[in-house]
């Protein structure tokens, strides 16, 4: 249906429907209206004149022949609005009627303002963006109480007066001695239907009882006592308290080596924020991981912060986006999509390891939640702070250029050490075979390493970024190599799960037990290691240690993760082996050696942050070993111990990385010193999708400063069944990149199947 108008002038009119018109008159003042709809923009309707509706107002609205919720719009804006002239009105006798209002307080200004931008910016519909905001649409609605189900008074003589099945005897085991619970939940615990739990509310062996509502959201108490700061560490607290006295537009990055209490640091401005009664939003990378930052907060405010993430449950979505809106929940910490939540009053932004990838959301509307929150903050003229023992190129350019202040913790708290890196030359220093294993991936020095570790009783991670048991197979009779059916992609064998997987589309199926393409029998062989197959290694080596494989497919769910991580934090583990999921701002005192399997695995690939991006990872997981008392050390294996990556991790010289990076990209005009855009072609007919990267490239613009790459196919050439290619548009900073890619795109009709997405400032490149 909304299709039907996306192409239409900025302001329209759902089309009249009289039999909407309620027959007041004269007719309310005409209002925009957006809706949470990829629609090019707001559409107009009649509000009611008693009292008129304010822009921000969450209404519903008839479209197209049903109802759907739409916020009061007052101006579209930003940097990609155009600045054509105001489209035609249409006549007030062909409005529609706005239907209802919500109880939930308008959206701001300052929300509107960027919900505006942020589809300027990325070329999104700007009701894409409001859908990010209005993400729980149940939300809206004031909640409706929950009937609960308790055995009645009486409950006994009720039973003795009805047949004893084992159905109705689970049903009252159940709530023998608990509270009352809800219906559907009831019955999902006694493991029975619904029917018979109203069939014993008839026969008045249990009662119904209104639920009272989910637990409020306390608040926390920020005059609660902090840590004691080091003077480092006070003198960076002070200048973000000084910040929050007089709150205005400031970006200040925290930048501090592991373990250097960054986080202690800017619960402080979070304090600050709080005592000047504002809500706080911090976001992380990996929130379903977060249990340990949970804890500290709880611990150093009394009190749980709200979370916001995806693996929440419908109810608590709700419940925490109302909390938001209603100004209850004073503390939101999330994942990116927390941005676009309704605050009210918000006073200050943390982002927590800003140079992590994860803060790039690659479909549907494409942003970087690191960059929009900056955005956030210059709109609502508040300070923003951006954390991280390795600052992204972007920050630290932004530093160099004045606009961001730096603050500096340069010692690990109580006197730590940084971990010893020390370079594995995995030509020198081969792993050798095992004995009933073929291939092992773990050199002598890191075998001695682990053998020592554990000796002294600490513990040993390991850590590898590739899931499952090996990232290829390959028939050893003919050389075929098992592909996805769907994508440019091998399958990687999850051998614990006894399948074979494409990480890209999500396609699984059984390990055959012929090669496909020769049908030779048992000639399938792994190639190469994930994290289970290292895990068998190291089973074979270690085989008294107490080991666990952390990986984002292994964990299973938020409260599985922080079990595992308080079993490592307890000394229930000896050795844990990790992807990613691992690096990530944990916290083990007793952790004291980190061995890097391949530290090569990220650096090629064509990506312009390749370097970048692995020195960032490597550096964080090394950050993980001797955050205590006990010296911890760092193993890297590579196969290439000259390359600058490597080297600048062995010498802690991070600094003159980054110089070398920056001019490095400042010479080949890359961000941050050029922009990048990149458009994706996509379609499941590779005719059809020739066809259109030609007229998109006949199409492209030529103008000084301003370089078009491609059509290429997408080293991705076919996801999911669609083939790819890909153009990059490169242009000089100043170069007011929106506008020349809405001009180019709109010059070409793309037909029916055929997807574009453009993505500014991309990070991946596939
Ligand atoms: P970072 O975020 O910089 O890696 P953290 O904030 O996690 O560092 O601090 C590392 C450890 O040191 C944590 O356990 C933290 O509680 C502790 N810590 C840091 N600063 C202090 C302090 N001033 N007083 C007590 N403990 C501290
Ligand atoms: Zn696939």
């Amino acid at each position: 249906m909304p299709e039907r108008h996306a192409s239409a002038a900025r302001t329209r009119a759902a089309s009249a429907d009289p039999e909407a018109l309620p027959g007041l008159a004269p007719p309310g003042p005409r209002v925009s209206v957006l809706m949470p709809l990829p629609l090019a923009g707001a559409y107009d309707y009649l509000g009611p004149d008693d009292p008129p509706l304010r822009p921000g107002e969450v209404v519903r609205v008839p479209l197209g022949g049903r109802a759907v919720l739409g916020v009061v719009w007052d101006r579209e804006s930003g940097p990609g609005s155009d600045a054509g002239a105001e489209p035609e009105a249409v006549p007030v006798e062909r409005l529609k009627w706005v239907q209802g209002r919500c109880d939930t307080p308008p959206l701001s200004e300052v929300q509107r303002r960027f919900i505006d931008w942020v589809a300027g910016y990325t070329l999104a519909a700007p009701g894409a963006v409001l859908r990010m905001a209005l993400s729980v649409p149940k939300a809206l609605e004031p909640p409706r109480p929950v009937t609960g189900y308790r055995l009645a008074e009486g409950a006994e003589e009720a039973r003795a007066g009805i047949k004893p099945t084992p159905a109705r005897g689970k049903v009252v085991a159940v709530l023998a001695d608990g509270p009352a619970r809800p219906l559907a939940e009831l019955a999902r615990a006694a493991g029975v239907g619904v029917s018979v739990v109203k069939g014993l509310v008839k026969a008045g062996v249990l009662e119904t009882v209104e639920l009272a509502p989910p637990a409020a959201f306390e608040a926390p108490r920020p005059e609660r006592a902090g840590p004691t700061l080091s003077p480092d560490q006070d003198a960076a607290a002070a200048t973000l308290r000084a910040t929050l006295k007089a709150p205005c537009f400031e970006v200040a990055v925290l930048d501090g080596v592991t373990g250097s209490g960054k986080t202690e640091v800017y619960l402080e401005a979070v304090a600050a924020a709080l005592e000047g009664g504002r809500q706080v939003l911090v976001l992380l990378p990996e929130i379903a991981l977060s249990a340990q930052w949970l804890e500290r907060f709880t611990g150093r405010f009394g009190a749980a912060p709200a979370v916001w993430h995806s693996e929440l449950t419908a109810a608590q979505r709700r419940a925490t986006w109302r909390a938001v809106a209603f100004g209850v929940a004073r503390v939101v910490v999330g994942a990116r999509s927390a941005l676009f939540l309704p605050f009210q009053e918000l006073g200050l932004i943390v982002v927590d390891e800003e140079h992590d990838a994860a803060f790039k959301q690659e479909d549907g509307v494409i942003y970087h939640a690191r960059d929009m929150a900056v955005v956030r903050a210059r709109l609502g003229a508040i300070p923003i702070v951006l954390v991280s023992a390795t600052p992204s190129l972007e920050t630290v350019t932004n530093v160099k250029a004045g606009r961001y202040r730096r603050l500096h913790l340069p010692d690990r708290h109580g006197g730590a050490k940084l971990p010893a890196i020390t370079l594995v030359d995995l030509r020198n220093d081969k792993p050798a075979r095992i004995e009933g294993l073929g291939r092992s991936w773990l050199s002598p020095s890191l075998r001695r390493a682990i053998a020592e570790t554990l000796a002294a009783g600490e513990q040993v991670l390991l850590f590898l970024n590739r899931r499952g048991y090996a990232p290829l197979t390959l028939c050893q009779a003919c050389g075929h190599r098992l592909a996805c059916p769907h994508c440019t992609a091998w399958l990687v064998e999850h051998r614990l799960a006894g399948r074979l997987q494409c990480h890209h589309c999500g396609f699984e199926t059984r390990l055959p037990a012929r090669c496909p393409a020769c049908q030779a029998e048992g000639a399938l062989a792994a190639c190469g290691p994930g994290v289970e197959r290292l895990a068998e290694e190291v089973a074979a080596l270690y085989p008294q240690a107490r080991t666990a494989v952390m990986a984002s497919d292994t964990l299973g769910g938020p409260s599985a993760a922080a079990a595992l991580l308080r079993a490592v934090a307890a000394r229930e583990l000896d050795l844990l082996i990790g992807t990613q999921v691992v690096a990530k701002g944990h916290h083990f005192p007793h952790l004291t050696l980190v061995g890097v399997i391949d530290a090569d695995l990220g650096l090629y690939g064509g990506d312009l942050r390749a370097a970048e991006r692995t020195y960032q990872l490597l550096h964080q997981v090394a950050g993980r070993a001797g955050r205590a008392a006990r010296p911890g050390r760092v193993l890297i294996q590579t196969a290439e111990p000259e390359h600058p990556v490597m080297q600048a991790l062995a010498s802690g010289a991070r600094d003159r990385f980054i110089e070398v990076e920056t001019e490095a990209r400042e010479g080949a005009g890359m961000p941050p010193f050029g922009r990048l855009v990149a458009l994706i072609l996509s379609s499941p007919d590779p005719a059809a999708l020739e066809r259109a990267a030609r007229a998109l490239a006949r199409a492209a613009p030529h103008y000084d400063g301003v370089q078009v790459l491609g059509p290429a196919p997408a080293p991705l050439a076919v996801l999911r069944g669609r083939h790819r290619r890909r153009f990059l548009l490169k242009a000089r900073r100043e170069v007011a990149v929106q506008k020349l890619v809405r001009d180019w795109v709109a010059q070409v009709k793309l037909p029916g199947k055929l997807r574009l997405q453009i993505d500014i400032d991309p990070y991946s490149f596939l």
